[in-house]
């Protein structure tokens, strides 16, 4: 099987040759298909499992269609995952010259504003910063996202990022894909799997 079988288009195919990736792993040979259709996701994966490209692929050949600033959000437990999400996104999307924002605790709110303001296509954060941002930081707002990606939702739920979470989501269009990503299936995942995503979501791993 390759990329191009699962209906990625011949720009990302092109990348994702460049980026040595010769073959779509397991998560994203069952998802990228759905994710294309318009299906929202439950994934049951690990880190290097392939599972960011298999949320990137579909979101950016999406974009390419329909370009666009704030287009997908994706939440995530660390500063360390939002930092290297951003970076596969950047490598993929480098044809296109890619933005992203990185919005984490722990780094400067100002430069991160700016970086806001320069319009970018993915923003990648953690819940408890990204929630700052949307109170705080004028003219910024979640009324265009396409995309929504919870990664590792195991973990942001664990870190009590629940309120956070809510907020986030409640500022999002109720029309738009989801894709949550979990190591595991705890009762709180899917609480959250309920509140967010579409009742006929799929199911891969
Ligand atoms: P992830 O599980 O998303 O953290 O990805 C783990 C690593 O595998 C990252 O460094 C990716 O660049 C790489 N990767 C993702 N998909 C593929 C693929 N199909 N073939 C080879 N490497 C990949």
């Amino acid at each position: 099987v390759t990329f191009k079988d699962l209906g990625v288009c011949d720009e990302l195919c092109l990348s994702v040759e460049r980026l040595n990736y010769r073959h779509p792993t397991q998560i994203q040979k069952e998802s990228i298909p759905y994710a294309l259709k318009g299906n929202d996701i439950i994934g049951l994966a690990v880190t290097g499992s392939g599972k960011t490209a298999s949320f990137a692929l579909p979101i950016l050949q999406k974009l390419l269609d329909n370009p666009q600033s704030f287009f997908a959000i994706v939440l995530t437990p660390t500063r360390e995952l939002a930092i290297q999400i951003s970076e596969q996104f950047e490598a993929i999307g480098a044809f296109i010259h890619l933005k992203t924002a990185v919005l984490v605790g722990g780094l400067d709110l100002m430069q991160q504003a700016l970086s806001l303001s320069k319009k970018p296509h993915v923003i990648i954060g953690t819940p408890g910063r990204v929630a700052d941002h949307l109170q705080n930081t004028k003219g910024f707002n979640l009324n265009q996202v396409k995309f929504l990606v919870l990664d590792e939702a195991d973990r942001l739920l664990n870190m009590d990022f629940e309120k956070e979470i809510n907020l986030i989501v409640g500022a999002l269009p109720a029309e738009r894909s989801t894709f949550l990503f979990s190591a595991t299936m705890t009762n709180k995942v899917q609480k959250l799997q309920r509140a967010c995503l579409k009742r006929d979501a799929v199911r891969v791993q």
